[in-house]
């Protein structure tokens, strides 16, 4: 049995977990769940495609009902917050080490924000919308 004590994020003490009534790790302390690291949580990709997709649907959006501030910034300023989002929640999932967790974050971050930048470019095209270049 590996009793080492985790930082509870209730009250900020070094507590040891334990099962309360309902079945469910606790702090013997304040009774919150532990810190949500451990076992690993299931990934949802339906969250995870709502968000990398939405920057495109509101573009698509703005494109449609011809809200040009809409269409513009949507893919850029969407694309970013969206590949932010999805770059640092998939790293939390498949990353394992502190570290591994800040790189993996750098390059899905990265990767999810061009791919979020260009569906919403095809979003606008799609809606019709013409970038005005310069
Ligand atoms: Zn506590």
């Amino acid at each position: 049995m590996a009793s080492n004590p985790i930082k509870c994020p209730g009250c900020g003490q070094e507590v040891e977990f334990v099962y309360n009534p309902e079945g469910q790790d606790a702090c013997p302390h304040c009774g919150s769940p532990p810190p949500a690291a451990a076992p690993s949580p299931k990934f949802n990709w339906l969250l995870f495609l709502g968000v990398l997709l939405a920057p495109a649907m509101f573009a698509l959006g703005g494109a449609i009902g011809k809200i040009e501030g809409l269409a513009a910034g949507s893919p850029l300023v969407g694309g970013v917050i969206a590949g932010l989002l999805c770059g640092i929640y998939l790293a939390q999932r498949v990353g394992r080490t502190r570290a591994s967790r800040l790189w993996l974050g750098f390059l899905f971050v990265s990767v999810f924000g061009c791919v979020s930048i260009i569906l919403s470019f095809f979003g606008c095209l799609l809606g019709g919308f013409q970038m005005r270049m310069g």
